[in-house]
């Protein structure tokens, strides 16, 4: 068990509560026990007990959209639109592996982890052939690091040759992607509200994928209870390809092909018409915001304000560290509040709504707001709790300002159902050093297979 005692703690239930000097205890089941104002009850001599006074404890992070394989190409096609990045870098990740896989995932993770997050949706969809089993090679990276990974098992089964934008040696075949993904659901998701895997389906977008796999694997999904997930109206680009080649907008085809529902999340929704807008929202369909990525690569800003009104869960997604060389999530939420309020103004998105969606918000795209996203007794532990101490933050009237406007604070620990991960800053289950000496090798392997 865990105490943890004389903290702020934002809970990020339905109500809002936060307790300006309080407490979380951590049952042994790795559960919370209880939340609230003033000291922790006690007796607490038996439980390892954190004076946590000068930290704000919110719930972990929940990190919706990523690519961890990209942490291996970082810092390539710098400025380039997505089509010119994705053909510029398709070549590279011809020469992907498990080694590779596991090495940059393995250190994608440890950031995440490093920077609060406590469940990360990882989007993987190149599979070359020879390259050995790479979607193990996430997972077991996943379980290596210590945080819940919502492993999506990816494809691409619609090259050059039939209209889309990845080179034909770096696809799948339709049916034997549908039957890799099937086994990957098999092989290793996980209904338990705990779980620390699971698997969600995820063709990789509208210009990569044919209508075929996309139908194929809506359906497969909902035959297995396990979510949807694709990108979806990320450019302008890929508007007019669908225009030209569907006559209706990403959004239209998305729902013609039955990939709108509430149990589908899109990676990043920037070019959405009103009426989009409100079919998702009228859908329940989620939304994977990435606001530095967008940034990046210069796509636009996405509709957060009016998707939040629409009704449409958004959560926020760090995206591949070669669109976003940070990879870090706690920064994403500045962003995503810069982001709203240029678009619409200071009134758009507020810190607090900015914290909610990096927790609840995703939580609910994941389809885990019962057990996961908020601070509340019964739930599941996962708990970030981040060390105000120092000079960056003295003074400061608000915590939850500090954590989302100020500098990206340290963690004290972060908890995974109540297991500690990160302790004062340092990860606890894998040693950053050889982390980073094996990403070198991975990436400089990748390098030189793409000469
Ligand atoms: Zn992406």
């Amino acid at each position: 068990m865990i105490v943890l005692d004389r903290c702020a703690v934002s809970t990020v239930d339905s109500s809002g509560t936060e307790h300006a000097t309080g407490h979380v205890v951590v049952s042994a089941d790795g559960r919370i026990a209880s939340v609230g104002s003033g000291p922790a009850p006690r007796p607490y001599e038996s439980h390892t007990y954190v004076d946590a006074s000068s930290c704000l404890v919110t719930p972990g992070l929940i990190n919706t959209h990523h690519h961890l394989y990209q942490w291996a190409t970082r810092g390539l096609a710098q400025d380039a639109t997505l089509f010119e990045w994705l053909t510029t870098l398709y070549p590279v990740w011809r020469g992907l592996d498990d080694t590779v896989t596991h090495a940059a995932a393995s250190a994608g993770l440890a950031k995440l982890a490093l920077t609060g997050c406590t469940l990360a949706a990882d989007h993987h969809y190149v599979f070359p052939s020879g390259g050995g089993d790479v979607f193990n090679a996430l997972v077991s990276a996943g379980r290596r690091i210590g945080i819940r990974l919502e492993a999506i098992r990816g494809s691409m089964d619609r090259g050059q040759s039939d209209g889309g934008l990845p080179p034909d040696n770096l696809v799948e075949d339709t049916e034997a992607a549908l039957i890799a993904t099937e086994q990957a659901i098999g092989d290793y998701h996980s209904t338990a509200d705990d779980a620390l895997v699971r698997v969600a389906v995820g063709p990789c977008s509208p210009f990569s994928v044919s209508r075929e796999l996309m139908t194929g694997a809506a359906s497969l999904a909902r035959r297995h209870g396990v979510r949807l997930h694709t990108h979806l109206a990320e450019t302008l680009d890929e508007e007019e390809q669908c225009l030209a080649e569907n006559g209706c907008t990403p959004t239209e085809y998305a729902e013609q092909l039955g990939w709108l529902g509430s149990d589908v999340w899109l990676a990043h929704t920037v070019h959405l018409s009103s009426d989009a807008v409100k079919r998702l929202g009228a859908t329940s369909t989620g939304s994977a915001h990435c606001p530095t990525s967008n940034g990046r690569l210069g796509t636009g800003i996405a509709p957060v304000r009016d998707l939040l009104d629409a009704g449409a869960p958004v959560g926020l997604g760090v995206d591949g560290a070669a669109s976003n060389e940070d990879g870090g999530l706690v920064v994403e939420l500045r962003a995503a509040l810069h982001q709203a309020r240029q678009r619409g103004g200071p009134r758009s998105l507020d810190v607090r709504q900015a914290l909610w969606m990096a927790t609840m918000g995703g939580a609910q795209c994941l389809g885990r707001a019962d057990s996961l996203g908020s601070i509340e007794p019964g739930k599941v532990a996962d708990l970030a709790v981040w060390d105000l101490s120092g000079m960056d933050y003295a003074g400061i009237a608000d915590p939850v300002a500090a954590l989302v406007l100020g500098t990206a604070p340290p963690l004290k620990l972060l908890i995974v159902g109540g297991e500690v991960v990160v302790r004062d800053g340092v990860l606890q289950t894998a040693s950053t050093d050889e982390l980073a000496r094996d990403l070198s090798a991975a990436s400089l392997k990748l390098q030189e297979a793409a000469r």
